[in-house]
């Protein structure tokens, strides 16, 4: 109840919410009723978890920010929704996010306007920016997200809450709209390290709905932190540290530099050995990924033809229903996405553009696996500044883009990182939020959220 007073309290404001469920009370107490029977209940029992509305849900609408699925209601729950679901956690609601996620602020949603909770003239990040926001402002306790090139961690950085990008392949993607079927992952959001981690765990694992999914084992990354409270007091001794030296360099602003370097000092104090790595190919990152991308929602967003799902224009011809449904119903990033996707697949282009961007993820990721072998985890900003005014970067694309820096290398090498808080630069009342960025080598989460939890 004191959730959702909260929720409609801040929501007039904030907006970070799409669609709010209208069971989540009734839900609670049937999961009361359950444990006062002695019935099991699961790990999330009576969590209270935000849902980003590109992950599909049967009992409520789900449109990925788009007007192209506006009432659209999918016929089943994603893999991640459902495990959420199996284990007692109740969905408060479908969160705010840039058309199918592609976009920085938010702002990119056909519907509204999230804000910042820590100063409602700023955004709040994005793409998952509406999860991030309920998380920060306490809307509910846990949300889920997508992370395609940083939509998880620089909203996470943006709103100072935890956020958690999995190893591609870690979580099921089956209900997850497709972006970049080779770049998307599911990603949590907590107000600490610890619930971020109970989340994970509650979602991860093979299924056989999404063939990418790893059979690897899934350690207990919510439990594992009982124990925390009898590491030694210098608990991290000997971990080597990467600070990414291409991350502190010309762009990036000065406060975010600053406390990433109290952050590695904090890191040395807690025993680790802090070193500066080069990663040469870095700033390829960026165009790197803008091209993939592109190109893959080319493909995947021609699903939406105005017949299978959502929208539909009628008209005489087949093509102009095609035509007319989808100039309707997408907005304009979207539309130059597709437009630079199509264009650099075209023959005549790809070489010069796709097949040069994949050769460039590869040298990516063998820099990340070579610097990873050196240490055991690569710091860096979330994001090269704090939080940005609305409507600040919203007519500037390529400098929308250029603030995607510091994460989209990591989903072009597919590894997990983790965001969290670890300091304030001057901006509204109260400071704004900086994210420090943990990169760790593949299937290694559990080691990230335990060195983020003693770090926290
Ligand atoms: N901002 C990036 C983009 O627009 C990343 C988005 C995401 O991770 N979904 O593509």
């Amino acid at each position: 109840e004191s959730y959702l007073a909260r929720l409609r309290l801040t929501e007039p404001q904030l907006n970070s919410f799409l669609h709010v469920s209208d069971s989540v009370l009734r839900e609670a107490q049937d999961l009361d009723r359950r444990i006062a029977s002695n019935e099991e209940v699961g790990l999330l029992a009576g969590v209270l978890v935000g849902v980003k509305d590109n992950l599909c849900t049967a009992d409520m609408p789900s449109t990925g920010g788009s007007r192209i699925l506006e009432g659209y209601q999918p016929p089943f729950d994603a893999t991640a929704v459902k495990r959420v679901k199996d284990l007692g956690g109740i969905v408060v609601g479908k969160t705010n996010m840039d058309e199918f996620g592609m976009g920085s602020t938010t702002e990119g949603s056909a519907f509204q306007v999230t804000a910042n909770p820590w100063d409602i003239s700023r955004v709040p990040g994005g793409s998952s920016g509406g999860s991030a926001a309920a998380v920060s402002a306490r809307q509910c306790m846990v949300s889920l997200g997508s992370d395609t090139g940083g939509s998880v961690r620089q909203p996470a950085s943006f709103c100072g809450v935890v956020g958690l990008k999995p190893t591609y392949g870690r979580v099921s993607r089956f209900g997850l709209m497709a972006y970049a079927s080779s770049l998307d992952v599911v990603g949590c959001f907590g107000s600490s390290v610890v619930d971020t981690g109970i989340l994970l765990h509650a979602i991860s694992g093979h299924d056989r709905f999404d063939a990418t999914t790893s059979k690897q084992d899934v350690p207990d990354f919510g439990s594992h932190f009982v124990s925390a409270t009898s590491w030694e007091s210098k608990p991290l001794k000997g971990l080597r540290i990467g600070l990414i030296r291409e991350t502190l360099e010309d762009g990036v602003e000065s406060g975010v530099v600053s406390a990433i370097r109290a952050a590695a000092l904090h890191f040395e104090e807690l025993g680790c050995t802090v070193n500066e790595v080069s990663l040469p190919s870095f700033s390829l990152g960026l165009p790197a990924y803008y091209i993939l991308a592109s190109s893959e929602s080319s493909s995947n967003l021609s699903r939406y033809d105005g017949i299978r799902y959502g929208k539909q224009v009628f008209a005489d011809e087949l093509s102009s229903l095609y035509g007319d449904s989808r100039a309707e119903g997408f907005g304009s990033e979207v539309k130059m996405r597709i437009l630079m996707g199509t264009y650099a697949l075209s023959a005549g282009y790809y070489d010069a553009y796709y097949k040069r961007a994949q050769q460039v993820r590869t040298i990516i990721r063998n820099s990340f696996k070579e610097a990873l072998n050196q240490n055991d985890v690569l710091i860096s900003p979330a994001a090269p500044s704090p939080a940005y005014k609305i409507g600040e970067k919203k007519n500037d694309p390529l400098a929308m883009y250029a603030g995607d820096i510091m994460t989209v290398n990591v989903n072009l090498a597919g590894l997990p990182a983790l965001v969290l808080p670890c300091g304030f630069v001057e901006g509204g009342s109260t400071g704004l939020p900086v994210g420090l960025q943990m990169i760790g080598s593949a299937f290694c989460e559990g080691e990230l959220l335990r060195v983020g939890h003693i770090f926290e």
